[in-house]
């Protein structure tokens, strides 16, 4: 059912996509989904957040400005899968060659429900997209959400923790040695990245470093 309800919304965008021009996000400038005056990201602010298992984040650009925020607006809540090569050329960027041909890149999961609801995983859709723009990469889809999460930002910071506690878990018997990254569209308090990077490390993962589009304010 998941995956009939996720190749219907993959050919109502190729259908929307087909049909309309690419407009600009910000402006609507017939071209690109950024045009030239619009197409540059900010600089993502420092990381405030104290990590427990991850061993460092990296983000790309600023959530909360312009134009990451249309960008993840259309990409996540509007679908528009196509705009991860645009994330996934701003991501790279923080990835060391030597990382781009070692490490295992494991996309953070969404739980079954949170998938049928949205159709698809965008953090799958940006390794995808990291793939494309460096073909050897290699990633590993094992790590599985299995508790169904309430969003982060709803709750207080008490209930955050618990929320997310054992919410994780790998489905594979082999787990790898290479060092692992995690790849998420946006980071605000953290607490999901560090969750799996807790999942990861007790399984024995030397190290775990999150590579995000966007970073938000600590919350
Ligand atoms: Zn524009």
């Amino acid at each position: 059912m998941k995956f009939f309800l996720s190749n219907i919304n993959t050919l109502w965008i190729w259908f929307i996509e087909a049909l309309f021009p690419q407009k600009c996000l910000i402006c609507r400038k017939e071209g690109a989904y950024l045009c030239t005056k619009h197409k540059t990201f900010q600089p993502a602010p420092p990381n405030q957040v104290r990590f427990r298992y991850l061993d460092k984040c990296l983000a790309s650009t600023k959530y909360f400005s312009q134009p990451s925020d249309k960008v993840v607006e259309f990409f996540k809540f509007k679908g528009f899968k196509i705009l991860g090569d645009i994330m996934a050329k701003e991501m790279i960027k923080n990835i060391s060659p030597n990382s781009l041909q070692k490490a295992i890149f494991v996309p953070i999961p969404l739980h079954w429900t949170r998938l049928l609801w949205r159709g698809f995983n965008q953090s799958n859709v940006l390794v995808l997209a990291l793939q494309k723009q460096y073909p050897p990469l290699q990633i590993c889809y094992d790590l599985k959400r299995v508790k169904r999460t309430n969003q982060q930002a709803r709750l207080s910071k008490k209930h955050r923790a618990q929320n997310l506690e054992k919410a994780f878990r790998w489905k594979s018997s082999k787990f790898p040695s290479q060092k692992i990254i995690l790849i998420d569209d946006v980071v605000a308090s953290g607490k999901t990245l560090d969750e799996a990077a807790k999942t990861l490390k007790k399984l024995g993962a030397i190290k775990v470093v999150g590579i995000v589009f966007a970073r938000g304010g600590k919350s």
